[in-house]
């Protein structure tokens, strides 16, 4: 994710505003680790340190096929969503993850479940149990006015009505208000979605586009299909008036969608989106998915931009006035391996997420002509890092309500700057093509990046991480590769 107060000019000056708004916001709130859910048939979540009753435990998900038709006119949705998952316990009865909306039936392998509706939770018991290591589909019909959940310190996240269409965003969880799900990253699926929607109106998601065609009552159904497997989080959905490009780029679909209220010119920043994934591909290995693209939405409640797999969803104020969006793109696309592939295994990691496509930003900045991504950590460093209270919350464990905070983000890119600072650029570039690699397509945790990064350069970093991540106390300035 990324906020709307983002540019690419980095002035001593601009960065000192940028964080001193930031700093304003401090809670030093820390969360409580708390162990597991409810076993295998309760309606607790998976333990998250930070949001403990996010997702499920029991089973895994394979694969979702999500079957929405929406009418921007009664903002109603009605939605079949077919999970194919397996028990990872003998499973009397499992929970899913739903807001608000209206269950109609539950099958589980083709007979009716009985069904409670929890607090955010559909609890479901299916007629047989089913055995640990089975295979089961479930099949949920629904249908309501989908609502956005809302936080004090989170904004509102998921399904919102938008200007004679709607979306489907947010972080860290949006899917719970458009579908059943296991809504965690520890529980990463690969997804069919099928959506219909009034003649003439766009219905955009994720991954491969798979045709459309005309439904009933002059509608028409959009398909796409992610096969690489996604955190529930970065499923969108957006419908509307928008100006649709499907093209290829290094024989893979790229796909932009540009609400019909934008100017042209933002059509023409995202269709870069594939040239700027290359050059990314040069520091980090593969671009990971089989798609490229973005979208662009007008609705001026949308103050940031965000990581949608393969297809990310920008604010409008990204592209206002002509600005440049490439900064914001680099960002997005960054996160394609750093967050989307490689994927956190709890919220309170947010940093191998946010610091690494903060980081992708100073690098693409200095390749651009820019500043250097030496020259962005002193500013950084120099400036507002000379005051005390830039220093906390600590980066790898900042609390939920910091979330989305400059620890998370600025100081998690000055993290691995310092790394690369004390292990040499060869050493340094090594390890976040490794990291990239051997952790695609799962979860990883920041213990896992330092044994990965030790084993790289071959010595103890655990000192490193340690102050840059943990601590609250300014580091010593980073020492040259030694
Ligand atoms: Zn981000």
């Amino acid at each position: 994710m990324a906020g709307s107060g983002r540019g690419r000019s980095r002035t001593a000056a601009a960065v000192a505003a940028a964080v001193a708004a930031v700093l304003l916001g401090l809670a030093g709130c820390t969360g409580g680790w708390s162990p597991g859910g409810a076993g295998g048939s309760g309606a607790g979540g998976l333990g998250d340190p930070y949001f403990p009753s996010y997702g499920n435990t029991g089973y895994q998900v394979d694969h979702y096929l999500l079957q929405v038709s929406y009418d921007p006119a009664s903002k109603q949705l009605t939605g079949t969503a077919t999970i194919e998952a397996t028990a990872t316990v003998d499973l009397s009865g499992f929970s899913l993850d739903l807001t608000g909306l209206t269950v109609r039936s539950v099958t589980v392998d083709g007979a009716a479940a009985t069904v409670e509706r929890g607090d955010e939770k559909l609890v479901v018991t299916p007629a047989e149990p089913v055995p640990d290591g089975v295979g089961f589909t479930a099949v949920v019909g629904y249908d309501g006015d989908p609502e956005p959940v809302h936080s004090s310190s989170l904004g509102s996240n998921g399904f919102q009505h938008s200007d004679g269409g709607a979306f489907a965003i947010g972080q860290p969880r949006s899917a719970s208000t458009w579908f059943p799900v296991n809504d965690h990253p520890l529980d990463k699926a690969t997804y069919t979605i099928e959506a219909t929607v009034p003649e003439g109106l766009a219905a955009v998601s994720n991954g491969v586009p798979e045709g459309r065609s005309a439904g009933p009552a002059g509608s028409t159904t959009w398909r796409w299909s992610e096969d690489a497997e996604m955190a529930s989080y970065l499923a969108t959905l957006v419908i509307g008036d928008y100006r649709v490009h499907e093209s290829e780029h290094r024989g893979k679909p790229l796909v932009t969608a540009v609400h019909a209220d934008l100017s042209v010119q933002v059509d023409r920043q995202l269709a870069a989106s594939g040239r700027i994934a290359d050059v990314l591909e040069e520091w980090f290995g593969p671009y990971p998915f089989d798609a490229y693209g973005g979208i662009a939405l007008a609705d001026q409640r949308v103050g940031f931009a965000l990581e949608t797999q393969s297809r990310p969803v920008y604010g409008p104020s990204f592209f206002a006035g002509g600005r440049d969006g490439t900064g914001v793109i680099v960002h997005e696309l960054a996160h394609q391996w750093f967050g989307n592939s490689v994927s956190v295994r709890g919220w309170n990691e947010l940093w191998l997420n946010e610091g690494f496509a903060t980081y992708a930003e100073w690098l693409y900045e200095e390749r651009d002509g820019g500043d250097t991504a030496q020259e962005t950590f002193d500013l950084y460093w120099d400036g507002p890092g000379a005051e005390d209270r830039f220093w906390s919350p600590a980066t790898g464990d900042p609390g939920p309500a910091q979330l989305f905070s400059h620890a998370v983000y600025v100081r998690g890119a000055m993290t691995l700057h310092a790394l690369r600072r004390t292990v040499g650029d060869d050493t340094f570039f090594q390890i976040l093509r490794d990291w990239a690699t051997e952790m695609a397509g799962g979860n990883a945790g920041s213990a896992d990046l330092v044994a990965l990064s030790e084993r790289v350069a071959g010595r103890d970093l655990g000192g490193l991480f340690d102050q840059w991540l943990y601590r609250i106390d300014r580091p010593a300035y980073p020492g040259a590769a030694g």
